[in-house]
């Protein structure tokens, strides 16, 4: 059983069975049979169903966003944002269905065409962090492209998930094609890994569990796509609107409690304006409230559990940096903390902490700057805070990683692809491209030669 514990509270929300191995295997002859028909079926129905599916979603869009609050400690604004996402993907891969084009290409002696076809049964596995959103990511474009889909959530994170299965059936989607098995990791979600049925995992979670899928899925060269930790940097040049820069900072590590891939929590600040940014952040970091996630006025809730906290507790020094405040009692409350002074090589500097933590680190010149950024295993994300359009482009185009914002945060767009370099992922997901990562692409030529003697 998966005990849920609603993480502003401690109280227990639901208990859920796990799945187990046995369960998995069931899961995917259900999804293997109701796959074949899916892929069968005209591109038109399969839109419409999804759109629908989009619908449901939209009229539910508030209960989804309540238990997330309750399940993940998300705040509200958050939440209701997240179940939008939802609809929004579900909206988007609908509309790539009677667009999934193959190519004419054209050879001698015949007419060449490529189709695009579906893997057949996909695992996606999903961690805490962005219940619903992740889910979406890989289940929205999977299904428009033909395949079923096993979403392993979460063990601490399970009812979005399920609700959301329940909210496919009522749309009409067929019987066994979209299955929520809640599950521990090792068991359901490593069972689904090695399934010589399922073609292709989607894997969001850590860099270390990605590493061992990875794998586990050579031994197959079973398909794999992996969205994994960051630790991305927020580079403030000296000639940037500082203030903004300053202002805009304490939500972009904080938003989720820190808990997001791509939070900045390297802040890199030139050194001629660094005290001046200091200045300006601190009331900001200060001031950020956290409390009640339920509560409209909250920016930041809990994390996600206990073990979280203490993971994140061990990273930052007693009695050192910025600290805003957080509620006593039950909960899993860690303060808004922003630390300056740091060795950029320490743990706290260079290791994903996920949790409501970044470090001010001063850089001297764009070169200094470009260095820094680049100094760790992961590729994420990043920021760029800069007038010069020269030097925006000159360092988007320096800086190892996916995702890059200039004067502002942004990340995650479902229009646009979304992934990382280096230890952070393997492939994109998302953007105009999402349902391609989903098939196979066959080469057909058909040969014009008469063979009439
Ligand atoms: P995690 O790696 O512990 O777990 C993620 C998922 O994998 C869970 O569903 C878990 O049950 C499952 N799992 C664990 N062991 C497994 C195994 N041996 N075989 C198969 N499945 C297994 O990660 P987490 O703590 O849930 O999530 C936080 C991490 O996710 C952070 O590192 C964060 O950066 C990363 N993340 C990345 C992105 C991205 O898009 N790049 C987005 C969100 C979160």
């Amino acid at each position: 059983m998966l005990k849920v514990l609603n993480p502003a509270t401690e109280e227990l929300v639901a208990t859920v069975p796990a799945a187990s191995a046995q369960d998995v295997d069931a899961a995917v002859v259900r999804a293997t049979t109701a796959q074949a028909k899916w892929a069968s079926a005209a591109p038109g129905d399969r839109a419409r169903l999804l759109r629908r599916f989009a619908v449901v979603v939209d009229e539910h869009l508030e209960e989804l966003a309540q238990l997330e609050v309750r399940e993940a400690g998300h705040v509200i604004g958050n939440a209701r944002w997240e179940a939008g996402n939802v609809r929004d993907l579900l909206d988007f891969a609908a509309g790539g269905v009677e667009r999934l084009n193959g190519r004419q290409i054209p050879v001698p002696g015949g007419l060449n065409v490529t189709i695009l076809e579906p893997l057949g049964v996909v695992g996606v596995i999903a961690p805490w962090n962005f219940p619903m959103p992740i889910a979406a990511w890989g289940t929205a474009p999977a299904l428009a492209a033909g395949n079923a889909v096993i979403l392993k959530p979460a063990e601490t994170t399970p009812i979005t998930a399920l609700r959301l299965a329940e909210l496919a059936l009522e749309a009409g989607l067929p019987e066994g094609l979209f299955q929520v098995l809640p599950g521990a990791g090792d068991v359901a979600g490593n069972a689904l890994v090695e399934h010589p049925g399922v073609a292709k995992i989607v894997f969001t979670g850590s860099t270390r569990v990605g590493q061992q899928i990875m794998a586990k899925c050579a031994d197959r060269v079973k398909r794999l796509t992996l969205e994994l930790g960051g630790k991305s940097p927020n580079i403030v040049f000296a000639d940037a609107d500082v203030e903004a820069a300053a202002l805009a900072t304490p939500m972009s590590y904080l938003d989720n409690s820190g808990q997001d891939c791509c939070a900045r929590t390297r802040i890199l600040v030139q050194r001629s304006v660094y005290d001046r940014f200091l200045e300006i952040v601190r009331p900001a970091v200060e001031s950020v409230v956290v409390g009640d996630p339920s509560d409209e006025k909250t920016q930041m809730g809990p994390l996600i559990s206990r073990s979280q906290l203490e993971r994140v507790r061990s990273y930052v020094p007693s009695g050192t940096g910025i600290h805003g405040t957080a509620p006593e009692g039950p909960g899993f409350w860690f303060p808004p903390t922003l630390l300056t002074d740091v060795d950029p090589t320490s743990p706290v500097a260079t290791e994903e902490v996920f949790g409501p933590v970044a470090v001010v680190l001063p850089f001297d010149d764009e070169a200094d700057a470009i260095r820094l950024a680049n100094a760790t295993e992961y590729g994420l994300s990043g920021s760029i805070w800069t007038r010069d359009v020269g030097r925006a482009l000159r360092v988007s185009g320096a800086v190892r990683a996916g995702n890059l914002s200039v004067n502002s945060h942004s990340s995650v767009r479902y229009w646009t692809p979304f992934g990382g370099y280096k230890q952070s992922g393997l492939g994109r997901e998302l953007g105009p491209d999402a349902l391609a990562a989903f098939t196979e692409t066959k080469n057909v030529f058909i040969s014009t030669e008469s063979t009439e003697a």
